[in-house]
């Protein structure tokens, strides 16, 4: 009998009025279930948001340092339960345990920044320009937040938008994607034993078509900080913009890489293999288009296939293993059609394209077509597998306008020792994220991390903006 978990609300971890559960499957082993979860009403999620919101408060004039203090306690007990939850993440979402180690790393450096930078992003004051006043602008904690997130880093992009929030005097309520709940909800643990005061955080599970509408659709909830689909991110701006709630949405992608004729291949190839297949393809900043010079194509296209068929395809728990299952039978079954798709519209498949040990879970091997071009489905739709989809060109002109034909506009690199090419390359891409050099799922935490076009709306997360999406200003004119 697998353990129950509650959802964590007011303070108090309770079960859903509607007595129902949903379990969470490990992709590495199809039909288990590692535990169950609450799956929640529209009542739960009410309770939650009264929660928050009869918590704001107090929160909202809790000194800076006191809710800093919370936000270091908890980061202390993220540290020392490291590998407790990067195990949980390997079971339910499938990635190997050194990415599942990676995200909580990451997870630490970014709160660790937000952390510091709260205190030095308050304080503008000065003198009037016109008449003997002083005006300044105060920051203002906007009330209940709430926070949604998907599968692929069920942990970090929570951590991301949730500390923020918190440094800056908001409340939350959470609800993790329904794939992925068991780290959510070890999150909120963390947080209860951090000492945060009742209803300052709570988690909610539950399938976001229900429940996640609640949230978005809820007056009191001033600002939404969504992670997921570009799908559903629409849905969520059309419902907000009924209370004209804010909204911070870090949505698809489909990156492209451009290999130039003087780039060094091996380390392209690198880059590839890095942002194409960490976590199966399911980072939102992975590769999946790589755009070739003409003069190179054959040797990287060689090399890329030689690596991929190195690969160990298995469960994400073995440390030998390169590469894990995808995160479950809906994305299995979507990325084997798409595979299918590519090869009916004429893509040639020059990597991949099986499916190990399909009885035991939901691996496919990494698997990459050439001769795509812009009109396929490969070169326009986002995957979210380990799919790459290769292209050749001729010019850098032609490589950007490739690498711009799309509706998304995540991020990108470009692999070149040519500085005007580089050059060339950041000022006309169409992306929040540009590399030169670097693959395209590196980032840093004091960078604003962001798509443009339908990848996101809303400010950026991390860097300065991550904390001001979490503000209102006010402007003050005092005469004494
Ligand atoms: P998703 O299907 O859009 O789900 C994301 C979250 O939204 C889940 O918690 C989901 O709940 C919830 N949700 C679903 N329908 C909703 C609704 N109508 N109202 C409110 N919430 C709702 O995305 P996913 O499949 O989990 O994640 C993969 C996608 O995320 C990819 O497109 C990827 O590119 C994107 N992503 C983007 C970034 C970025 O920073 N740009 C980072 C990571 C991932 P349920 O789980 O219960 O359905
Ligand atoms: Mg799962």
């Amino acid at each position: 009998m697998s353990d129950t978990h509650l959802n964590f609300i007011a303070g108090e971890w309770k079960p859903s009025r509607g007595g129902t559960t949903f379990g969470d499957e490990n992709p590495a082993r199809r039909g288990s279930d590692l535990c169950r979860f609450q799956a929640s009403t529209a009542e739960d999620m009410d309770e939650a948001i009264t929660a928050a919101n009869e918590a704001f408060r107090a929160w909202r004039r809790t000194p800076l340092a006191d809710r800093q203090h919370y936000i270091s306690e908890f980061l202390k007990l993220l540290q020392k339960s490291s590998e407790e939850l990067a195990a949980i993440v390997t079971q339910e979402n499938g990635k190997t345990i050194r990415e599942s180690r990676a995200e909580v790393g990451s997870a630490l450096v970014e709160g660790n920044y937000h952390l510091n930078q709260v205190a030095a992003f308050y304080g503008h004051t000065g003198p009037g320009a016109f008449q003997d006043i002083t005006t300044w602008v105060q920051y203002q904690p906007l009330g209940v937040v709430g926070v949604i997130s998907p599968w692929n880093f069920p942990m970090n992009v929570m951590c991301r938008k949730t500390l923020p929030a918190l440094l800056t005097g908001n409340t939350v309520v959470f609800k993790p994607a329904t794939f992925t709940p068991w780290s959510g909800v070890f999150m909120a643990r963390l947080f209860e034993q951090a000492g945060l005061p009742a209803g300052v955080f709570n988690c909610v599970t539950g399938l976001g078509s229900s429940i996640g509408n609640v949230i978005v659709q809820d007056p009191r909830v001033r600002a939404i900080s969504f992670t997921g689909s570009t799908e559903v991110g629409k849905k969520i701006q059309v419902k907000a913009a009924a209370n004209l709630t804010r909204t911070q949405l870090e949505l698809g992608g489909k990156n492209a890489l451009i290999v130039m004729d003087d780039a060094s291949i091996d380390k392209a190839v690198d880059a590839a293999m890095t942002a194409g297949f960490a976590c199966a393809g399911q980072w939102c900043t992975s590769t999946s288009r790589i755009l070739l010079h003409h003069a190179i194509a054959q040797p990287f296209i060689e090399k890329l296939v030689a690596r991929c068929e190195k690969m160990v395809v298995d469960d994400g728990s073995r440390e030998a293993t390169d590469m894990g299952p995808v995160a479950g039978p809906q994305q299995y079954e979507d990325i084997c059609a798409a595979i299918q798709k590519a090869r009916a519209e004429g893509a040639r498949m020059i990597a991949g394209g099986d499916t190990p040990n399909a009885a035991q879970g939901y691996f496919i091997r990494p698997t990459v077509f050439a001769g795509v071009t812009p009109g396929m489905s490969v070169f326009q739709e986002e995957i979210f597998g380990p799919v790459l989809a290769v292209s050749a060109f001729g010019t850098l002109d032609e490589a950007l306008e490739l690498a711009n034909h799309s509706i998304y506009g995540l991020s990108s690199a470009i692999f070149t020792r040519d500085l005007a090419n580089a050059k060339a390359y950041i000022d006309a891409i169409e992306a929040g994220l540009a590399h030169v050099n670097i693959h395209t799922g590196y980032k840093e935490p004091s960078m604003p991390f962001g798509g443009v076009k339908q990848s996101g709306s809303g400010l950026p997360e991390n860097s300065e903006s991550g904390l001001e999406f979490f503000i209102d200003r006010k402007a003050i004119y005092l005469r004494s």
